[in-house]
């Protein structure tokens, strides 16, 4: 690549695109942007322009007045600890979400000290929490890009990794629908690119063949394409799965631990700063999601920039999952160029459907607010099924995807920090490809660790977690059993879900325990339904009470500083009655 040319088209095309306050530079082989713009999505559009011109990132330093970016902070966590300083660990993860986790999982195989810190006061809280569950199969990412690379593998790998962590797990497929009869002039394109990125199983369905399998799907189809190997879970039943698997394994998770920074020894991190002390790391794992070039500058080695893309769904009734076996979309194919799949209708492994996602570029980082507009665009994939309507929708949520201007994945060691090692700009299909990432994470941690020692595989390493019981998947005969063996299965506390007692309290007792209503959420599903909680939060809060040992008062939504209760009214002789 010759950077002075490929810096003077950027400058010629920032220039024709009316960016003339944008400046272009190269740093350290990336190509470096400065200068100011009046919007936001100018700033994104700037990043973009200088994106695929052979630099190693691109890092996006323009200013927009007016737009205040999102800086790194810690909730807040009670009494401050030291309680970590001085401890060592051959490998520092940085980041709970879906990659981190699983990248703890694949290092608890060899025999070395493993940490996670997790800012947050649970796993899966940001982007890994607030997303489709779908394992795509491949087909969308760019051929040749490190996102087909990993999806296409990641999604082979689901079969064992679900099986192998004991969570549910199914491919109902994904189809392409075709929505005039022109386009159908596209299904052999569509088939080159399922080929070039590796696809399993993939193939054309006539009109016909789509209604026999999706009857209540709008007649305005005109056949599809089919990718049978997509597949759908709870994106945080794995993701506390292996990170319950991981630590089973040796591996120690800490939660509300956030790194603020390294300590250098030259070109080498020799401790890594967190809110509960500093420790010695052999090597640091940058899994930090959306904050990932900010961890990367922790050690002066941001070589790209991240950009938010906020993306909303709605979820819909249990009562309508019937309506829908196949995830399924018809995009329009002006949309080819835009940087995103386009979203669509996705039955969820609990039996509900998720529409969406949407995308939108956003200055925020951690902001899930959504938009009405957001939901508006919503509608139009319901239109799809004849059985569904807005009034389905029961709730409807937020998340943001981290990426990088090259819209491509970076997992890789760094070139300048010895024993540090990036897994960045990991938007979707990030789920997907996640025990693929982690599977090269952990091979190039190996490398680095065994420079200076020799790494061996753990003898005791166990793949399988033994998952607790859910009553409401098993038939009536296994059911009576295990509520025979143990009545707190037979005690309802979440209507909508089915959650009996004994599956509350599992969350509360279980390896890496809930200690919020949110985290009994994410474990058990107790508050996801129609009413949102409305009925079992206090059944929650009394038995979260009673197996955590504290006062009720003492609950929180998700961590400090959400309390449930802001008082206490009518001291009674029962008792005092909160206010929530
Ligand atoms: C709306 C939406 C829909 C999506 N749908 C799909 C889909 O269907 N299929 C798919 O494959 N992908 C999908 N994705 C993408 C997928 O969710 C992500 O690729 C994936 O979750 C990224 O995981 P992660 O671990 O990199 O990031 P995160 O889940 O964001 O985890 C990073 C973690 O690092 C922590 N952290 C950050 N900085 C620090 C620090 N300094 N100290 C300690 N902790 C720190 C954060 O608190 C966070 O928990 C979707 C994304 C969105 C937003």
């Amino acid at each position: 690549m010759d950077a002075g040319r490929e810096l003077k088209r950027i400058r010629a095309r920032l220039r024709r695109e009316g960016l003339d306050g944008v400046t272009a530079e190269e740093w350290r082989g990336s190509v470096r942007l400065t200068g100011a713009v009046s919007e936001w999505q100018r700033k994104v559009d700037a990043g973009w322009i200088a994106a695929g011109h052979g630099f190693r990132g691109v890092i996006n330093d323009i200013s927009v007045p007016g737009v205040s970016e999102e800086t790194l902070s810690f909730p807040a966590v009670g009494e401050s600890r030291n309680d970590l300083e001085g401890r060592a660990f051959d490998v520092v993860i940085v980041g709970g979400g879906v990659i981190g986790c699983a990248a703890a999982r694949e290092l608890s195989r060899y025999d070395i000290r493993i940490a996670l810190f997790e800012k947050e006061e649970d796993l899966a809280v940001h982007a890994t929490g607030r997303n489709d569950g779908m394992i795509h199969p491949g087909f969308a990412a760019k051929p040749g890009s490190k996102k087909a690379h990993y999806n296409v593998r990641g999604n082979r790998l689901y079969t064992t990794v679900t099986e192998e962590l004991g969570i549910p797990f199914r491919r109902p497929g994904s189809m392409i629908l075709i929505g005039n009869p022109f386009a159908r002039l596209l299904l052999p394109l569509l088939a080159a690119r399922a080929r070039k990125n590796g696809v399993d199983g993939y193939r054309s369905l006539s009109r016909k063949e789509v209604a026999r399998r999706e009857p209540s799907l709008t007649k305005r189809q005109y056949g599809a394409f089919l990718l049978p190997s997509s597949g759908i879970l709870s994106p945080y039943d794995l993701t506390v799965a292996m990170a319950e698997n991981a630590a089973a394994n040796g591996a120690e998770i800490f939660l509300s631990t956030g790194v603020s920074g390294f300590r250098m020894n030259e070109d080498r991190i020799a401790e890594v700063v967190t809110t509960r002390g500093a420790v010695k790391a052999g090597v640091v794992i940058n899994a930090a999601g959306i904050w990932a070039d900010t961890v990367a500058g922790f050690a002066d080695d941001r070589f790209f920039s991240l950009h938010g893309r906020h993306g909303v769904d709605c979820i819909l009734d249990k009562g309508k999952g019937k309506y829908l076996s196949t995830i399924y979309a018809m995009p329009s194919f002006s949309q080819i160029h835009e940087k995103t799949k386009g979203g669509g209708l996705v039955p969820t492994i609990d039996g509900n459907i998720l529409v969406g996602p949407t995308a939108r570029e956003v200055p925020d980082r951690e902001n899930y607010e959504t938009e009405l507009e957001d939901i508006r665009k919503l509608h139009r994939h319901i239109k799809l099924n004849e059985r569904l309507s807005p009034a389905d929708i029961i709730t409807y949520f937020a998340g943001i995807r981290a990426c990088t201007y090259d819209e491509d994945f970076i997992v890789e060691g760094s070139r300048r920090v010895g024993n540090l090692v990036h897994a960045a700009g990991i938007q979707s299909p990030g789920l997907a490809s996640a025990p693929a990432i982690a599977q090269d994470l952990a091979r190039i941690t190996v490398g680095i660790l065994s420079r200076n020692a020799d790494v061996k595989l753990k003898e005791s390493f166990d793949p399988r977690r033994k998952s607790p019981p859910v009553p409401s998947r098993m038939s009536d005969e296994e059911r009576g059993a295990l509520i025979a063996r143990d009545t707190a299965y037979g005690r309802i506390i979440c209507r909508c879900e089915e959650v009996s007692e004994g599956e509350v309290r599992d969350a509360l007792r279980s390896p890496i325990p809930a200690r919020s209503i949110d985290g009994v959420k994410r474990r058990c599903r107790a508050g996801m339904g129609r009413c949102h909680g409305g009925f079992c939060t206090p059944r929650v809060v009394e038995i979260m009470a009673r197996e955590m040992g504290i006062d009720p008062s003492e609950i929180t939504k998700k961590g400090e500083g959400s309390p449930l209760f802001s008082g206490r009214i009518g001291a009674g002789r029962e008792g005092n009655h909160e206010t929530c």
